[in-house]
């Protein structure tokens, strides 16, 4: 099958999720995760009707970003980075994405505010929360979510979003639901202290239709419309 029939596949999967959670199809963003894949799967999916893109490494997105620019500048696509963000990546981050969706520390969000360029839009941020408790090295413990995001909401070149988790595997659909509820209340208990956001990064291939049902606002899929990924490429 092609990224195309793929892509149509995976936005019919999001539509019915959506409809049995009593939810608008539009209400829910595709993201395509191109990790692994070329500039020309990106240009597929983008000639498809894709616009948002999804990366989780620097130096590949950064590549990516700009191939794709350099064969295509008619293309207006905005690129989410998904992935473990280092301080001294920062910089080239800031400049060349929309979003960033695993910030989990205050130093780095300093760093991006304080690189995001004075004529860009301030960058779409989502703070990564660890809801795997000791399994996940990643994301700030929901204790300390909301320090970090009554901090971030003082640096000026960033605009707080929402939140991302990526749940542990589980195969069973039920199961699947409880982070993204997790996820869905701690929105909730930041609205309650007055810091709203409207955004919920959540739901990969295996865990959409659970993560739709709870809320999401964003499901970041990659091989549902690229394929198995091969990392030794
Ligand atoms: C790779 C990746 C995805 C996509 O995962 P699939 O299972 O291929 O859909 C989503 N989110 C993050 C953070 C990823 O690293």
């Amino acid at each position: 099958m092609t990224i195309s029939a793929h892509l149509a596949q995976v936005r019919e999967g999001i539509a019915l999720a959506a409809r049995a959670a009593g939810r608008e199809p539009d209400s829910v963003c595709l993201l395509a995760v191109s990790k692994t894949f070329g500039p020309e799967a990106v240009i597929e999916a983008a000639d498809a009707g894709q616009r948002d893109f999804g990366e989780n490494y620097v130096q590949e997105a950064l590549d990516k970003i700009a191939a794709v620019k350099a064969r295509r500048a008619d293309l207006d696509l905005i690129w989410h980075f998904i992935g473990p963000l280092q301080s001294n990546k920062t910089r080239l981050v800031a400049e060349q994405v929309d979003w960033v969706h695993s910030v989990d520390r205050i130093k780095i969000a300093q760093r991006l505010s304080d690189q995001r360029p004075t004529n860009l839009p301030p960058l779409n941020i989502c703070l990564q929360v660890n809801v795997s408790g000791e399994a996940s090295k990643s994301g700030v413990a929901p204790g300390e979510l909301q320090t970090l995001a009554a901090a971030l909401l003082s640096l000026p070149r960033l605009r707080l979003r929402g939140l991302m988790a990526i749940p542990e595997p589980e195969a069973d659909p039920v199961l699947q639901r409880r982070p993204f509820a997790l996820l869905r209340d701690l929105q909730r208990q930041l609205s309650a202290a007055g810091i709203l956001t409207d955004t919920l990064s959540m739901g990969m291939s295996s865990d959409m239709a659970a993560a739709i049902a709870e809320g999401a606002t964003i499901v970041r899929i990659g091989t549902a419309i690229f394929g198995q990924r091969d990392y030794e490429k």
